[in-house]
């Protein structure tokens, strides 16, 4: 099985606006910094990023 590939996506807060980055492999909940806002849930492998992903970075 081909293992997901780690990345760093480039996201925007859907309620604040607030662009982070976040490791597509996040093992933490990742809250936005200005609302706290989760934007992505650890599930094992890839997070499953719960709002808009504006850029993936290689
Ligand atoms: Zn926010």
């Amino acid at each position: 099985m081909e293992s997901p590939k780690s990345r760093f996506l480039k996201v925007k807060c859907k309620k604040c606006r607030n662009e982070q980055i976040v490791f597509s492999k996040a093992a933490t909940v990742v809250k936005c910094l200005v609302c706290e806002s989760v934007l992505a849930q650890p599930t094992g492998g890839l997070a499953d990023v719960q709002t808009k992903v504006e850029e993936v970075m290689d």
